[in-house]
């Protein structure tokens, strides 16, 4: 049995930052990615935005992670090229009760540190954007859009700079706690068992089952797997707006908004749907009969989408922890004090902002493990 420090499972945009992280560290990492390409999962499945902090429950995870995570991974751009904009973004009501929700969003930024949203008129917000429908809305300047395959790019780089290992095509099967560490089974082209010191499990969608699968880890530890899907539409024109729209948040997401990419493009979505069947080879198609429900909402603060605009683009699937209906899902990162197993962090839960966070959920789990 091969000995190594530290083992990291998934190489998502999570799992390569805490990658970075702990190899920068001075351990000794080895990935071990499921996929045969890095980041095929939900890293590159989601709408792109670096999120300002604001819509989270004070003192969540979510909130603290995305508010350091935020400035962090700007800096982190600007020093590694990596391509981004700080475009900003419009929260808009486009209905009087709509306008009593935006004061309780403000207020909530506000708890979460987030204190450079504007309130703008009805008359600023569509001479902003004159595309735009709208009763009231809020600004958020330090929202923005990055490239997050090139992001996850530099992580990678910097790892590997770092002395870690990126093995892809190598999936864990499954694993046991040891006297002495956690034995990993690997399977794929090369199948090997690897008795780790450490183990950072930043499955996605996955890491519970992967938790489940080492013996050892405490069940009753492991929380609830529950998956939203989310579509998005494109359509082939360019974007009419320069900055993200987001309509009052919904219950699963933050509602079908507008988000814009790096080339000047348009996308509609994310929606939400459940789904029961993560191993449905179908997963990821988007039905084009849930154009229907887009038109309606995107039309509310976007009155011009021409009919036959939206085409169907692409899915991610959200990882819960809860099932439909139950709120509180916040990032759930266990270490010892949680399970018991000495040398292992499992993250649970990684949906937005884990992409923003990502930085800071690294060092997070750095400090967690330094703790031992
Ligand atoms: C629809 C949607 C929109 C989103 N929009 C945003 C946004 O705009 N801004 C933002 O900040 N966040 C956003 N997010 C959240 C963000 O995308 C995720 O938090 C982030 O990508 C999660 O990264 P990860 O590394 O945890 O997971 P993943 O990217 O899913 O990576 C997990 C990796 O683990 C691998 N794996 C699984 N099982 C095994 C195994 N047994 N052995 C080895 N490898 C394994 C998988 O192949 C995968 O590569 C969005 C999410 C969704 C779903």
């Amino acid at each position: 049995m091969e000995h190594v420090q530290t083992v990291v499972i998934g190489a998502g945009v999570i799992g390569l930052a805490c990658a970075k992280a702990l190899a920068e560290s001075g351990r000794e990492v080895i990935v071990l990615e499921a996929a045969d390409i890095i980041g095929s999962e939900t890293s590159s499945r989601n709408s792109e935005v670096i999120h300002a902090g604001i819509y989270y429950a004070k003192d969540s995870l979510k909130a603290r992670f995305c508010v350091a995570g935020k400035e962090a991974l700007y800096r982190y751009c600007e020093t590694h090229g990596v391509p981004y904009r700080r475009c900003g973004k419009l929260i808009v009501a486009t209905s009087a009760a709509e306008d009593i929700v935006l004061d309780g969003i403000l207020e909530k930024a506000r708890n979460n540190g987030v204190m450079d949203l504007e309130w703008i008129s009805a008359a600023e917000a569509m001479r902003m954007e004159p595309a735009l429908f709208c009763t009231h809305a809020l600004l958020s300047p330090s929202t923005g859009i990055i490239d997050s395959h090139a992001l996850m790019l530099a992580y990678q780089g910097d790892a590997e700079s770092h002395g870690a290992m990126i093995a892809c095509n190598s999936p864990v099967l499954g694993g046991r706690v040891e006297g002495q560490g956690i034995s990993l089974k690997v399977g794929g082209a090369e199948p090997m068992v690897l008795l780790a010191d450490e183990v950072v499990i930043a499955a996605g969608l996955h890491s519970q089952t992967v938790a489940r699968s080492i013996e050892g880890v405490p069940v009753q530890t492991i929380p609830g797997q529950y998956y939203c899907k989310g579509s998005y539409f494109v359509t082939a024109a360019r974007s009419p707006f320069h900055r993200l729209i987001y309509p009052i948040p919904a219950q699963a997401g933050l509602g079908v908004h507008v988000t814009i990419d790096l080339g000047g493009g348009l996308r509609f979505g994310p929606d939400t749907e459940w789904i029961d069947d993560l191993n449905d080879p179908n997963r990821y198609e988007v039905d084009p009969r849930r154009a229907e429900s887009f038109y309606d909402a995107v039309r509310r603060y976007y009155p011009a989408l021409p009919d036959d605009a939206l085409i169907p683009g692409y899915s991610g699937i959200r990882p819960k922890l809860n099932p439909p209906g139950m709120a509180g899902d916040d990032f759930r990162i266990d270490g010892p004090q949680t399970h018991t197993v000495p040398g292992m962090i499992g993250l649970y839960g990684m949906e937005s902002p884990g992409l923003t966070s990502s930085l800071a959920i690294a060092d997070h789990v750095r400090g967690l493990l330094d703790q031992g």
